[in-house]
């Protein structure tokens, strides 16, 4: 996946993580566990409207659901009658985001792709692109960053927007973890803590009420830093909301929400 082989054996050589990380991160088991961790009932309760208000103020129709995961988002906006592509790098996620799908009762259209090949094997463009689920964070070099960026505008349609996610890692970066635990991974009893704090990598542990323990890698993306990189990407406006809420200045947030709106 990576076009420049001397820029890997570099990044390697270091010791840094690369961005195919994930494919590692997401083994069968852990996937098999990843709705417990979610608990979608509870995340789509804490989420509300904020989506549906975003779609509505610019006339979405057309979605693409490029961190697909287990289709959380994905089928909540079939639901809702949008039209959805669902994306994901991993096979596993796939799988289980299309049974997940046809439970409710929905073809789940799937594209089994890295972000780093979007505009090759997904056609058209969509008036609304999801990251979301902290997912953009496994990109691990900065090339790759303003890549799938590139990748993700492109597939937009000149008014389109998109929505990408992300932890609070300035707080865990300057003060350390701490987490309300209650808008994203809200699964009782598992419990989800860094255990690697570094300014290039974050590792998270999740531990399941059966004693299994999983781990995931993850860049420290800053919130100014990702900002810098959509409005240096070409997005004309950029809105990050903390939690779901426009103001955050009472409270920190535990996730940040960049909209992004291309014109
Ligand atoms: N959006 C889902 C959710 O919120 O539950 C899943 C989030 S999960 C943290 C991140 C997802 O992004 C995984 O399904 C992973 O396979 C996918 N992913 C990470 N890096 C990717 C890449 N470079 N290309 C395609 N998919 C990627």
């Amino acid at each position: 996946m990576y076009a420049d082989k001397e820029q890997k054996e570099i990044l390697q050589s270091k010791g840094c993580l690369l961005t195919d990380q994930y494919l590692h991160d997401y083994e069968d088991c852990f996937v098999n566990k990843w709705d417990e961790l979610i608990d979608w009932e509870k995340r789509a309760k804490s989420e509300g409207s904020f989506f549906y208000d975003i779609f509505r103020q610019r006339n979405v129709q057309s979605i693409m659901d490029v961190a697909a995961g287990t289709g959380f988002h994905s089928v909540r906006f079939l639901e809702q009658g949008y039209r959805v592509v669902s994306v994901d790098g991993s096979a596993n996620m796939l799988v289980q985001a299309f049974e997940n799908a046809r439970d409710k009762g929905y073809i789940l259209s799937t594209v089994h792709t890295d972000w780093r090949r979007l505009s090759f094997d997904v056609q058209g463009e969509y008036d609304a692109l999801i990251c979301l689920g902290n997912s953009f964070t496994h990109l691990f070099d900065e090339h790759d960053r303003r890549r799938v960026l590139s990748e993700f505008y492109s597939k937009l349609k000149p008014d389109g927007v998109l929505i990408v996610d992300q932890r609070n890692y300035d707080r865990i970066l300057d003060e350390g973890y701490s987490s309300k635990h209650k808008y994203y991974y809200c699964g009782e009893n598992v419990s989800a803590e860094p255990v690697q704090v570094k300014d290039d990598l974050v590792q998270f542990e999740y531990t399941f009420p059966d004693a299994s323990v999983f781990h995931l890698n993850m860049f420290p993306l800053r919130k100014a830093y990702m900002q810098k990189l959509l409005y240096e990407t070409g997005f004309g406006s950029v809105t990050t909301y903390g939690d779901f809420q426009e103001t955050f200045r009472g409270e920190e947030p535990d996730f940040y929400i960049h909209v992004a709106d291309k014109g």
